[in-house]
């Protein structure tokens, strides 16, 4: 059974590669590299020791794609490719509502074309914006603040419209909360590129002695500590979470949505103390301003996934911290060290 992952050089999907190719499917990737390095791949490779095709095509070349769909025969596409920046996003929004929509419409379009109709997307819990209430259902109302999170939205409403379209395609959408960690070997994690925007990688950084110090943003919220509250989730089990997405794919129709989180919250505080207990590194941080656009309180309810996936995430806020820092320590400099 072959899986073509777009993306797949990325954080997320290089994680999901290893799982796939360790649960005995046969992956091919495609991502063109905008925010991810060949290197990935290779680590890859070199972690499960399976060989896989691997092509760095963009889904804005529909001929691309149209050359992969002619060479394979695909029993279903995990679509992680996609621009994720927010700060970025309303910057070049142009970039992104082009990129995003764009590129997943051509996937689309090319699935159609080939007969291949088993999708599952990397959506994210940004599209709840700021929920009156936690934990969150997939039931909630949606809304969001930021073109980022608007491509995700406008590309989950394009997906109910095609599962109604045509009962042959199958649509998972995932809603993840804050995945963070690493594989446990030190070989594939999160690389970003420049300053980090995300929590996790700013700490290990500062941890590392690349930053001076973290600035948490704002801590008058209404939290136990007053410091953001999110739902931070070990990428392993993230991933095993698109697994079992794939199976349950098998056996229905239609369009489903789950949310992947742990159904607990820390804050911006717990995850510096844990990262300094689990290190025993001390993170210097100064409480500065609020960062526009951010919410108190993100955490999933995880029930759905758990009855109807039969998946729920088994890691720990210490394991997250201490695979984040295994991660760093080895690659000082991410893939290009
Ligand atoms: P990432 O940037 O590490 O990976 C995305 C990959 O897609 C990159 O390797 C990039 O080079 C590739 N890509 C982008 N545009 C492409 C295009 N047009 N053609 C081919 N490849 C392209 O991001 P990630 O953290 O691994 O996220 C994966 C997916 O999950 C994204 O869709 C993201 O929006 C979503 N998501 C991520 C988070 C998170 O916190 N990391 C949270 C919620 C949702
Ligand atoms: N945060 C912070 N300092 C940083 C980055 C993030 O205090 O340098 C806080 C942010 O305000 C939020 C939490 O950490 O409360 C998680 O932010 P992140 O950007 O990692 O994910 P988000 O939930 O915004 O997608």
């Amino acid at each position: 059974m072959t899986i073509l992952v777009t993306g797949g050089a990325g954080f997320i999907g290089s994680h999901a590669t290893v799982e796939l190719l360790e649960s005995g499917y046969d992956v091919v990737v495609i991502d063109n590299l905008v925010n991810s390095d060949i290197e990935a791949i290779k680590r890859v490779k070199e972690l499960t020791g399976i060989d896989f095709p691997f092509y760095q095509y963009d889904l804005l070349s529909y001929k691309q794609l149209q050359k992969l769909f002619k060479t394979y025969k695909f029993e279903a596409v995990m679509h992680f490719a996609g621009l994720k920046a927010v700060g970025e996003s309303i910057e070049i929004p142009i970039n992104y509502y082009h990129n995003n929509i764009t590129g997943t419409i051509n996937l689309c379009r090319v699935m159609d074309e080939y007969g291949v109709n088993k999708l599952v997307f990397s959506s994210s819990a940004t599209v709840y914006g700021n929920p009156s209430t936690v934990p969150i259902y997939e039931t909630f109302p949606l809304s969001v603040t930021n073109p980022y999170g608007r491509t995700k939205l406008i590309i989950e409403e394009f997906l109910k419209d095609l599962s109604a379209s045509n009962p042959k395609w199958r649509v998972v959408l995932l809603r993840y909360f804050n995945p963070i960690g690493a594989h446990e070997s030190g070989r594939i994690g999160e690389d970003p590129k420049g300053i980090p925007n995300n929590l996790m990688p700013y700490i290990t950084q500062v941890a590392i002695g690349k930053r001076d110090k973290l600035k948490v943003f704002g801590n008058d919220y209404n939290t136990h500590d007053g410091t953001g509250v999110r739902d931070f989730i070990h990428v392993v089990d993230l991933v095993k979470g698109h697994i079992n997405a794939l199976n349950f794919l098998e056996k229905t129709i239609g369009i489903e949505i789950f949310n992947l989180g742990t159904g607990q919250g820390y804050s911006v505080l717990d995850l510096i103390n844990t990262f300094s207990s689990v290190t025993s590194i001390d993170i210097p941080y100064e409480i500065v301003e609020r960062r526009p656009g951010d919410i108190a309180i993100c955490y999933a309810s995880p029930d759905k996934a758990k009855k109807i996936l039969k998946w729920e995430a088994e890691k720990s806020l210490r394991d997250m911290c201490k695979d984040s820092w295994n991660w760093q320590i080895n690659n000082p400099n991410g893939y290009r060290s």
